[in-house]
């Protein structure tokens, strides 16, 4: 009942914002920081909507939903205290939670292993994770200790009558940052349809979700970046309608050692980061967190498997892959319709 009343709240509090005041619609930005990057939303509103500070609560609830449950960069979120849970405890997941794991263990099937939501040993290892930064690349005999921790098929999960639980068996260390900022940005969308927002543009740190038009009653355009290193340059620009869009890249979070780019993205099969060739893979789905996950799944893939799962699958996937010095894209069948024909 309880909840019932909030939504009434939430609707009426959104009446206001969408149509309360005069003059035609504009574009109202809202942005922050979160999960180690920035994030902004883009809400088409009447001037004087000023009052916003409605619509930031609710974001900020939504996110610290997120952080509080599936940040391994946080000692007290459950995905914490599930990653120190002694073999054969077990922790009740919270329902954000349960849904990101099943997504997550999805694709892992789905990709026999490229993608693995327990790929954390290594990640941390490789110098991606909470522990910090290195610049040495690891010694084998350690990237061995962390890869006999990896491995999905460990996780034993246990659905009954509404509740997920999930038993540690042993060592499993569980990193959701994959797929939880692509979930984040369903739930802030979620929040904002509830609030009857009908066009916005919702991006944090790349994983993006729209809807509707901008003021002038054109789409969301969204730029996909040039992937070089020491440049932000646009490569190309897409349409994507009412759809989300995620991209992964290896060339911004790496790091150089006996010259070689070490990637934030490893391949939990051989226990090291994804070579450097496959630059960049954009995605486009309903969900965010489907986007985001995908977007990793095909990068471990790598530019020739990647490429044959997303197009046996009818994805729409563009990647950028560096061949002989130069940035050649690929894209799907499926990719082609969303390239913006107008300009921005
Ligand atoms: P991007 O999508 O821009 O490459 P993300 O932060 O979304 O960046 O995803 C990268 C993170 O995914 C890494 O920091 C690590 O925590 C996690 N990760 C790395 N390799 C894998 C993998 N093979 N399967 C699942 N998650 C991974
Ligand atoms: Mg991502």
């Amino acid at each position: 009942m309880r909840r019932h009343w909030q939504y009434f709240w939430l609707a009426a509090l959104g009446w206001l914002l969408v149509s309360g005041c005069d003059g035609p619609p504009q574009v109202h930005s809202l942005s922050g920081y979160t999960m180690g990057t920035e994030w902004s939303v883009r809400l088409v509103a009447r001037p004087g909507a000023g009052e916003l500070g409605g619509v930031r609560q609710e974001i900020d609830a939504a996110l610290e939903t997120v952080n509080a449950q599936m940040s391994t960069y946080r000692e007290s979120s459950d995905i914490s205290r599930f990653n120190r849970l002694s073999p054969g405890e077990r922790i009740e997941l919270p329902a954000e939670f349960g849904k990101v794991l099943l997504a997550a263990l999805e694709m892992a099937d789905a990709t026999d292993g490229a993608y693995d939501p327990t790929v954390g040993p290594l990640v941390n290892l490789w110098g991606f994770g909470p522990d910090g930064r290195r610049t040495r690349a690891p010694a084998e005999e350690e990237i061995d200790a962390a890869r006999s921790r990896v491995g999905w098929q460990q996780l034993e999960v246990i659905t009954r009558e509404g509740t997920i639980e999930l038993v540690q068996p042993g060592g499993v260390y569980l990193d959701l940052s994959s797929i939880a900022k692509g979930f984040a940005v369903d739930l802030i969308a979620e929040r904002l349809d509830a609030l009857g927002f009908d066009a916005y543009l919702i991006d944090i740190g790349g994983d993006m979700r729209m809807r509707g038009h901008r003021p002038d009653g054109r789409g969301w355009r969204i730029g996909i970046e040039r992937p070089v290193p020491e440049m932000r340059a646009v490569h190309s620009v897409i349409a994507p309608g009412d759809r989300a869009v995620a991209t992964s890249g290896s060339y911004r979070n790496f790091y150089i050692d006996d010259a070689k780019e070490r990637s934030h993205t490893i391949d939990p099969r051989s226990g090291h980061p994804v070579p450097p060739e496959l630059l960049s893979v954009t995605v486009l789905d309903d969900s965010a967190m489907v986007a985001d996950a995908l977007a990793t799944a095909i990068m471990v893939l790598g530019p020739q498997d990647g490429y044959a799962f997303a197009r046996a699958r009818e994805l729409p996937v563009l990647l950028m892959v560096l061949e002989d010095d130069m940035i050649n894209e690929r894209m799907t069948p499926a990719f082609a319709p969303f390239l913006a024909e107008e300009p921005r």
